[in-house]
């Protein structure tokens, strides 16, 4: 406890009433108890103290959820849906994410650790204007008409045309980095589509997807359309992954749980999406604007307590500019506040678990022995909470772990370059390829490096700016499929061909 724990007693009401009560699932419109009996506990990262508690859901709530899934789905209502009702759902959804945004951040921020200020300005934003930027296609999904000039039919005529229709029922299975917007991002082009869903949340941070359970049933989906279940991922998730009546798996998390998922939904060829790790390189090239490039860099790996898959954790820069840059890195992010989440002058939380903070104490105990030269932070604070000091390693190379291997955590890792030659052959030396960026003055040198780097995202002179319209997801073992864009319908959807001869 201390300085460094939250302060409950500034949490709404509404929010104190939601913890106080028992969580439950919700399937098919309703609250249920797990059939396990059984509950685990949700945690307060900044004091390590338990919260509430959520629902252990066992493969029989995942029966029971799909059967619900189906039903709305196979049956109806759901499938009866309208498209501009789908729409309006959707807009009356965002509308009461907008209306309760204050009571979410908070929420969002007590259980992951993140500052509440991020929260309100970044995470509650995103997923109000996503709901509502996907709401849109529910109305704009469409096929195209074809002319056919059949090779072996040379005297029929025919009539073509393409469907595109719902993919059917979607498990997704979401991490708790950013619990809200990553089951946004999932429930809304699957209810655009026109599928049903059943949500997993990290087990790390239930609580906002559990509430937008109950803003689902307020905005008035029919019943069995959008079902929350929590439970372990090996549990739970595995029985969604392995379930032979889901059409559909859209996950988010680690590439070793991704590849998994990849082997075993070949089993029932069922469809996948996968976001996963990445190890994101920031190049800095000598013409870079340094006013711009120091906040760029900050934010890329400390945004979030550097737990953000696109999390620009390796920085290369150019020879003759390498010692300034390393010098304003380490005083910037020696000035920076961390504390806990609910603390508005927080400007990074702790991290969300303590298993999370081992993982990130061990990569930099690793750095140390590797021979890495330490800039700034590298300890975990003496405090309950799970906090680690923002950490600058310089004089690092790819034989570390550290470069190699996605830490999901505050640690940057720097060396210097040559030329833009080895700038991309450094850039590219990754199993990842989820993001990158640029920091530069000079369009030429820009232009040329964007195509040669080996990854779904590109940002110049900046770094982890998101907006719905622009798609994401990953080169190589970050993933398959994109997010957000009209790309991200693409994965919810399935394309019949219809061909009719006619006289
Ligand atoms: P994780 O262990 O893969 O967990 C992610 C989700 O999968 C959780 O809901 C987890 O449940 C569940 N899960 C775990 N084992 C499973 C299994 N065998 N079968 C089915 N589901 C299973 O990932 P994490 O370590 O918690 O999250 C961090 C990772 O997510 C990082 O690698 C990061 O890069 C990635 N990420 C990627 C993106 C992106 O868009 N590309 C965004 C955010 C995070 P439990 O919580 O119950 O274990
Ligand atoms: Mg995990």
């Amino acid at each position: 406890m201390g300085i460094l724990s939250n302060d409950l007693s500034a949490l709404s009401s509404k929010n104190k009433s939601f913890l106080a009560d028992n969580r439950r699932l919700f399937i098919g419109g309703q609250w249920v108890e797990a059939t396990s009996g059984q509950t685990f506990p949700v945690y307060d990262p900044s004091s390590g103290l338990e919260i509430t508690r959520a629902q252990s859901a066992s493969p029989a709530d995942v029966d029971r959820a799909v059967a619900a899934a189906r039903q709305a789905y196979d049956v109806g209502p759901w499938s009866k849906t309208s498209p501009a009702e789908r729409e309006r759902l959707l807009w009356r959804l965002s509308d009461l994410l907008e209306k309760h945004a204050d009571d979410l951040a908070q929420l969002e921020s007590l259980d992951n650790g993140k500052p509440l200020a991020h929260a309100r300005a970044i995470d509650l934003p995103l997923s109000i204007n996503f709901l509502r930027y996907i709401a849109g296609f529910a109305t704009k999904i469409h096929g195209r008409t074809f002319d056919l000039s059949v090779p072996y039919a040379p005297a029929a005529r025919f009539s073509a045309y393409t469907r595109k229709e719902p993919v059917g029922v979607v498990g997704a299975i979401i991490p708790w980095n950013m619990p809200l917007l990553m089951a946004v991002w999932k429930l809304g082009p699957a209810l655009a589509a026109g599928c049903t869903i059943i949500l997993k949340p990290a087990s790390d941070t239930p609580l906002t997807a559990l509430r937008i359970g109950e803003l689902v049933a307020e905005a008035g989906f029919p019943e069995g359309v959008v079902n929350i279940i929590t439970g372990s991922g090996g549990m739970v998730g595995a029985a969604m992954v392995n379930h032979p009546s889901i059409d559909k798996i859209a996950f988010t998390g680690s590439t070793a749980v991704g590849k998994s998922i990849g082997r075993q939904s070949a089993n029932t060829m069922k469809r996948i999406s996968l976001e996963l790790g990445g190890k994101s390189p920031v190049i800095v090239l000598d013409d870079a604007d340094l006013n711009v490039t120091v906040p760029g860099v900050l934010l890329g790996i400390f945004a979030n307590c550097g737990q953000v898959c696109a999390a620009g954790s390796r920085l290369y820069v150019q020879k003759s500019i390498y010692e300034p840059l390393m010098a304003a890195l380490e005083q910037a992010a020696k000035s920076i506040k961390v504390g806990p989440g609910l603390d508005l002058a927080t400007e990074m939380g702790p991290m969300v678990s303590a298993t999370q903070r081992r993982t990130v104490a061990e990569y930099i105990a690793s750095g140390l022995d590797e021979g890495a030269e330490l800039v700034a932070g590298g300890r975990a604070l003496e405090a309950d909470g799970y906090y680690i000091e923002p950490t600058i390693f310089s004089n690092t190379n790819h034989a570390m772990r550290i470069v190699q291997e996605e830490i999901f955590g505050p640690v940057l890792s720097a060396q210097p370059f040559n030329d833009e030659e080895e700038a991309i052959k450094l850039a590219n030396h990754s199993p990842f390829g989820l993001a990158s960026s640029i920091y530069s003055t000079n369009n030429n040198r820009i232009q040329r490096l964007t195509p040669a780097i080996k990854a779904g995202t590109v940002w110049v002179n900046c770094h982890n700016i998101f907006d719905p319209a622009l798609p994401f997801g990953g080169y190589k073992e970050s993933g398959i499929g994109r997010e957000m864009g009209e790309e991200v319908m693409n994965m919810y959807t399935e394309v019949k061909s219809v061909c009719m001869a006619y006289g």
